[in-house]
């Protein structure tokens, strides 16, 4: 049985996270990204889920497919949004009857036409607290590094945090740019007693348009020079290569600042992550 809090109790991790496919197309296209991938020998990978439910199947078929036929473990995402206790007990059970051990808890959006939360949870915390009381696996929660969205404030976001950081195994942050970010965060979250390790999660920008909206959407500050640079490169290549260098010198900062690992959000493409990690010193 392999978690997430043991391999962090043993050094700095490296992880990737992945999306579920829609199509079957989809789906050899990520087959052949992970074949690519997994030279890099992640200690853990990651798979997202669909607020209210929307990939429970996908999520979870990808997940066991990764665990049956990959060598590094694997960890679905869980939302609150739209789902009710007893759902969420199903679903941690039918997980740990096939080996899963480690999960990432998190709210998920709100529906966006305002209506209420139909589920039987709100916040993450919650989750994690279900999680406890129903199994033994290792536990991971979201954090930004620039303030959650929807928070009134900066202290109200960190307690908050900590708080939820505190009855979880570690944390993974949405992706962000300048590594102050991250630092502050720590420091902030070190000053209310909170020690809990915290992954960065970083993104190549190898697609300046979506990342941007991702970014608008949860309050992350893009780095204007950065995508200026991309927006004058003269191919594709070229963009590849300067998402890779931006990337590699972020992730540089975060390891010798002391980052307990690097979490890549990878878009289910090979070709930039694979760059990455043949650059970066992270065992
Ligand atoms: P919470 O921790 O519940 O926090 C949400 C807001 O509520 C924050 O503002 C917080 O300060 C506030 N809050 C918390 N507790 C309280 C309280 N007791 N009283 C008042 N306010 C409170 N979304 C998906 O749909 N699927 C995914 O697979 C997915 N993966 C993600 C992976 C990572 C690494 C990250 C960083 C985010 C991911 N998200 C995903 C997005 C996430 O679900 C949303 O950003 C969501 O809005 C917040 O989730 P959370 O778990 O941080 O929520």
């Amino acid at each position: 049985m392999t978690t997430i809090r043991d391999l962090l109790e043993r050094g700095r991790t490296l992880s990737f996270e992945f999306f579920p496919p829609k199509t079957h197309e989809a789906q050899s296209k990520l087959r052949a990204t992970v074949d690519l991938l997994e030279k890099a020998e992640p200690d853990f990978v990651s798979v997202t889920y669909g607020a209210g439910g929307t990939t429970r199947e996908t999520t979870r078929e990808t997940v066991l497919d990764f665990i049956e036929h990959r060598s590094f473990p694997a960890m679905p995402h869980l939302t609150c949004v739209g789902h009710s206790y007893a759902e969420v007990v199903d679903l941690i059970d039918d997980y740990r009857a096939h080996g899963v051990h480690n999960m990432l808890a998190l709210a998920g959006d709100p529906p966006e036409d305002g209506s209420p939360n139909p589920g039987d949870f709100r916040y993450a915390l919650e989750l994690v607290k279900a999680l406890r009381q129903h199994s033994d696996m290792s536990i991971g929660v979201a954090a930004f590094p620039e303030v959650h969205p929807r928070s009134p404030s900066r202290e109200t976001d960190r307690r908050h945090l900590a708080e939820k950081l505190d009855a979880a195994d570690f944390g993974i942050t949405q992706f962000f740019f300048d590594p102050a970010d991250y630092f502050a965060m720590m420091e902030d979250l070190a000053a209310i007693g909170c020690d809990t390790p915290v992954l960065p999660g970083v993104i190549p920008v190898i697609n300046p348009a979506s990342v941007r909206r991702f970014a608008d959407m949860n309050g992350t500050a893009v780095d204007e020079g950065l995508w200026s640079r991309l927006e004058a490169a003269a191919d594709a290549d070229e963009r590849l290569e300067i998402a890779v260098d931006a990337t590699v010198r972020q992730i540089d900062e975060l390891l010798e600042g002391g980052a307990p690992g690097i979490h890549i959000y990878t878009l289910n493409q090979a070709d930039a992550t694979v760059r990455i990690c043949e650059r970066i010193e992270i065992r």
